[in-house]
């Protein structure tokens, strides 16, 4: 598998201390991305200060990354296990799944932070203990325009997952200028409320530009302007999924 990096977080990847994997590859292209050397599923050169040159990338085989997390295991505190984002770590789905599969097998907790567009996502379902999916924004016209792909996909995830009863996390990133309206609140809600919801958690994150530098170090160009919103948006989205009866976290 292509990995970009490996590393321990708490909390915000998933409950309680967990070993989060980012892997190479998108097949969205947001000018927003806090990871944007995970886009281009043949890497990047990446170029620091010093001068120093590095691939985005490693490659790893299911085998070894499972002894990896079996060997942390003992870090897994509070609920805590192995995370897969990315990138779009769905891209790389034949391997993901025998990776989510192992990792099961050998009673280590699994999620995965995806955008939601894989046809055959459902297929981890037995084995993914959390799925953690962005929808980025409810009117397709504008998802398409900033993302490069339709929301359709990731719409019928959701669908999916709620059926199924799969424990999940829906993220929304707010972006000013993108979905910061508070038209579109009641909007995103709107279509959460048609599908029982009671095994999913709702968040709202904030913009932020923590992966701004890595753009440049990259080679690309960081576009976004005047993207940081106020937090009573965030109020404003979060009141409005409580009184459709969704449940509001924050992590
Ligand atoms: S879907 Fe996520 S990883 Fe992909 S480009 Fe958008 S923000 Fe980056």
């Amino acid at each position: 598998m292509k990995v970009i990096k490996a590393g321990f977080n708490y909390s915000q990847d998933g409950p309680g201390n967990r070993l989060v994997f980012h892997l190479q590859g998108c097949n969205m292209h947001c000018p927003w991305c806090a990871n944007p050397e995970s886009m281009d599923v043949n890497g990047c050169m990446m170029v620091k200060d010093e001068g120093i040159i590095n691939p985005s990338f490693q490659e790893y085989t299911v085998e070894e990354l499972i002894e990896e997390a079996k060997e942390c295991s003992g870090m897994f505190f509070s609920g805590g296990g192995v995370t897969i984002s990315g990138g779009e770590p769905t891209l790389q789905f034949e391997e993901l799944k025998a990776f989510l599969s192992g990792l099961h097998r050998n009673g280590i907790q699994t999620a995965i932070e995806t955008n939601g567009t894989h046809p055959r996502i459902e297929e981890l379902f037995p084995v993914l203990d959390l799925l953690i999916v962005d929808l980025k924004h409810i009117d397709d016209e504008i998802h398409k325009k900033f993302t490069g792909l339709s929301n359709k996909r990731t719409l019928e995830t959701l669908k999916k997952a709620f059926l199924a009863k799969q424990k999940m996390w829906v993220r929304t990133p707010l972006i000013g200028g993108f979905n910061d309206k508070e038209e579109y609140a009641g909007k995103f809600a709107g279509f959460y409320r048609q599908y029982d919801t009671e095994h999913a958690g709702f968040e709202l994150l904030l913009y932020h530009e923590y992966g701004k530098e890595k753009w440049r170090q990259c080679k690309m160009e960081y576009t976004m302007k005047d993207a940081f919103v106020d937090e009573s948006i965030r109020g404003i989205y979060e009141e409005e999924y409580r009184e459709n009866g969704l449940c509001v976290i924050r992590t």
